[in-house]
């Protein structure tokens, strides 16, 4: 079988913990969490006790200490538990906490990002709206200064873990410039004006909750507001590196799963008085998974390695996610395609992944942003 990458021992560690939680305290529960569209909320508190929720995050609020690939190890890890809605729902800090900890001061990093990391509290990030999503400039949920408060009006949608955050990182207009008027702000669930206005039916990540959310005359104090006014945009496109480089992660797991199945499927069904595994098409097509699966890894590794060391690369992180979707499509679809009948039914883990694995080129920013952003900045057209 193809053997996992190698890595640190630190990192091997902590993906084996990972790896671990997967088994003992997702895949025992992920068909009835995605049927029940929902998983139980006392799961952030024994990721947080695990020391899964802090992976990369500062120690000073209860994180591992700074390091790229500790969240990508936990994602290869808790994808083990067969569940994408799961991992989506149990690391949407991992997308709402940066910016509080890149923007904020000493007293809203420990009020927001301590009892996240801990699990105590779930977090979300709000940047999508029902009229815009790719093109984040036009963003129109708006913050308007009143005396020492801001007001904020408007709408956002997809928002993952949004139905049960207890805090939203959520973007606003504070200004008329495209780009320059955007910031950041943390609104808390219960502030009058806020709502999760519906969870919405998802093709796949079932078990996350995915809300709308509605900001009607939402009034919060400046205190709430992440940096100055219009630092937004720039630590959104910070923000967008790390989530890319976890959705790439998502997609070598997603493969290398839905590859194990298909070749243990292949080896016990029998047609025409043999195992499928011996028609060569069978093993011809195995073998051109394990192959893409293995291309999309060494991509990812390299270049969150690089990530790691520093470096901003911008096109390349988009070439990562772009690939890694890619694979992660084409071979559950081929592994679906294996199990025949049986890769239809909602109770193979290749189903699930199939459907989970169709968000990739979509969510984090579309194959087609990611392929602008390469031509542009990798390209220089
Ligand atoms: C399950 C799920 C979870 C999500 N979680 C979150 C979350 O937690 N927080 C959050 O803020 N958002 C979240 N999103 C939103 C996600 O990031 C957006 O769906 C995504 O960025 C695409 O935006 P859109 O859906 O508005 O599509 P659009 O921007 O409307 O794009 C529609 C189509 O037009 C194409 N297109 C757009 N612009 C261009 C261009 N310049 N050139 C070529 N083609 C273009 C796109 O590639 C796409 O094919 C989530 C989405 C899903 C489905």
């Amino acid at each position: 079988m193809i053997k996992p990458e190698p890595v640190e021992e630190h990192h091997a560690l902590f993906r084996a913990t990972c790896l671990r939680f997967a088994k003992e305290r997702i895949a025992p529960h992920a068909e009835a969490w995605e049927e029940a569209e929902l998983f139980p909320r006392a799961l952030y508190g024994e990721a947080g006790a695990a020391g899964i929720l802090g992976a990369g995050f500062p120690e000073a609020y209860g994180g591992s200490g700074e390091d790229v690939l500790l969240p990508l190890m936990a994602v290869e890890g808790l994808l083990r538990g067969g569940s994408s809605g799961v991992v989506a729902g149990l690391q949407s800090l991992g997308i709402a906490l940066p910016p509080i900890l890149r923007l904020g001061d000493e007293a809203q990093k420990r009020r927001w990002a301590t009892p996240a990391i801990a699990g105590d509290a779930v977090a979300a990030l709000a940047i999508t709206e029902p009229g815009t999503g790719s093109d984040v400039a036009g963003i129109r949920t708006r913050a308007r200064q009143d005396g020492g408060d801001y007001i904020i009006d408007g709408a956002k949608l997809f928002i993952t873990s949004g139905v049960r955050a207890d805090f939203v990182t959520v973007l606003c207009r504070t200004g008329e410039d495209p780009h320059g008027g955007l910031t950041f702000f943390v609104v808390e669930k219960g502030t009058p004006g806020f709502s999760a206005s519906r969870s919405l039916k998802k093709t796949g990540w079932r078990a996350s909750d995915t809300a709308e959310l509605a900001f009607d005359g939402v009034r919060v104090p400046a205190a709430n507001r992440l940096g100055a006014e219009g630092s937004g945009f720039v630590n959104l496109m910070q923000n967008f590196q790390g989530e890319r480089l976890a959705l790439a992660f998502f997609g070598h797991a997603t493969a290398e799963i839905a590859l194990e199945d298909a070749i243990a499927y292949a080896r016990e069904r029998e047609a025409f008085g043999r195992p499928i595994a011996k028609f060569q098409v069978t093993r011809h097509k195995l073998a051109s998974m394990a192959t893409r699966l293995m291309a999309a890894r060494a991509l990812n590794y390299q270049v969150a390695r690089r990530v790691a060391a520093g470096q901003v690369i911008v096109p390349e992180v988009s070439m990562a996610k772009n690939f890694a979707a890619e694979v992660a499509v084409s071979v559950t679809h081929d592994a679906v395609q294996i199990l025949g009948g049986m890769g239809y039914m909602r109770e193979t883990r290749v189903e699930r992944l199939s459907r989970d694995a169709r968000l990739l080129p979509i969510g984090g920013g579309t194959t087609e942003v990611m392929n602008e952003l390469i031509a542009r900045y990798g390209l220089g057209l």
